[in-house]
């Protein structure tokens, strides 16, 4: 992991107001053991297929710098849990 990503992802995070923290777990860059998910450069290319994601699925889908590369990903948005 390279500083600049971890704080990347992190000031992200706190900008967007998310509360789900799993930026941390590896599951955010990896889709299973050998597969990575779908890399977005840059974060407008990222926002932007979110907003097909969300009309064409209807769910809660969002975007986050990744702390393991240089792109950014998008994941499934669980519910907070309080
Ligand atoms: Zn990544």
């Amino acid at each position: 992991m390279k500083i600049k990503n971890i704080i990347q992802s992190v000031l992200y995070q706190i900008k967007t107001l998310d509360t789900d923290w799993s930026i941390f777990d590896k599951g955010s860059h990896w889709k299973s053991e050998t597969e990575i998910k779908i890399k977005y450069k840059t974060e407008q290319s990222c926002e932007d297929a979110l907003l097909y994601l969300k009309l064409r699925h209807k769910k809660r889908f969002k975007c986050y710098k990744c702390m393991y590369c240089d792109a950014f990903h998008i994941n499934y948005k669980q519910k907070k849990s309080h």
